[in-house]
């Protein structure tokens, strides 16, 4: 058993003074720091998030937060898996330093009314259909980073408009934090991993499979010469159609940076998908080449 894999002490705190402490701490001790953000329910894809950090960072930070602001009224967050004790497991075994939890309440008291907008890339795609979402998400990430002052925040290319905008942010608030974007973390057939995949059943699990196989196709028509960037996106979007319970909400082909729709092949692209499978919303890039 190597060093890594025994169980470590780690702290798990919801307390805002006892979190800037360690932090200061870490940060006389001269450590790097990483923070990993998160709204639990973890699986393999936040764990990869999670070793990452441990691997180039000092002090790994996990924060758990359920973040109201970035559901919208008739989505999921009432019923929004809250394993804790699993979590807190979780993030132990994958080197975390330091669990974040903080409430509601202190994340977002009476009288709260201050919001982070990244205007433009927050309209396009995901941004379309959960109009509010990506203020909720940025607001939270920027108090995140505001509390945990991270050299490093890690980010799943999974959310591929949400590590786009977060950088956005960062970038444009003169925030130190450098943006890390890891992997997809995918299920052995392609499923990308989500917290949201506990709702599907083995039908809808199935039909899910229809967002990877169109990204698939994506790649492989532009890698074999396809330049018709529009069939392509038709193409994309008739495989996921003809597949039972699958109601598509986009398929596209855009700019990783700008996220503005391609007519034109260019070196650097992403196919960005997302669908409802029965209830359940499901999203899933992939870069091409
Ligand atoms: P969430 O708890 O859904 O807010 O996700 C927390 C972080 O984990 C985000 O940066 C996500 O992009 C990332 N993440 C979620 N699913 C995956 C996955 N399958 N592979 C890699 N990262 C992921």
């Amino acid at each position: 058993m190597s060093a890594d894999s025994l169980p470590r002490e780690m702290l798990i705190t919801a307390d805002f003074s006892e979190l800037r402490r360690s932090v200061a701490a870490a940060r006389h001790a001269g450590q790097i720091i990483g923070c990993v953000p998160t709204m639990g329910a973890l699986h393999a894809g936040h764990i990869s998030l999670m070793q990452q950090a441990h691997a180039e960072c000092d002090f790994v930070i996990a924060t758990l937060f359920v973040n109201p602001t970035q559901f919208g009224p008739q989505e999921d967050l009432q019923k929004y898996p809250r394993p804790f004790e699993a979590d807190c497991d979780k993030c132990r075994v994958a080197g975390v330093d330091l669990l974040f939890h903080p409430s509601v309440e202190s994340i977002y008291p009476p009288g709260y009314s201050t919001f982070v907008e990244v205007e433009g890339l927050t309209t396009k795609w995901e941004g379309a259909v959960r109009p509010t979402h990506f203020r909720g998400v940025t607001t939270v990430v920027a108090k995140l980073l505001n509390l945990t002052q991270p050299d490093k925040a890690y980010f799943g290319q999974k959310d591929f408009q949400q590590q786009a905008i977060i950088r956005r942010m960062c970038r444009d608030l003169d925030m130190p934090t450098e943006i890390v974007t890891c992997p997809t973390v995918r299920d052995p057939d392609g499923l990308a991993l989500s917290s949201r995949n506990a709702y599907l059943n083995v039908t809808e699990r199935a039909s899910g499979l229809s967002l990877y196989r169109a990204l698939c196709l994506a790649r492989d028509k532009v890698r074999t010469g396809e330049k018709d960037l529009a069939a392509i996106r038709l193409a994309m979007r008739a495989e996921m159609e003809q597949t039972p319970g699958v109601a598509v909400d986009y398929a596209t082909i855009a700019d990783p940076d700008s996220l503005v729709e391609l007519n034109e092949p260019q070196p650097r692209m992403v196919a960005l998908v997302a669908a409802r499978v029965g209830p359940t919303r499901l999203i899933d890039n992939r870069l091409i080449p």
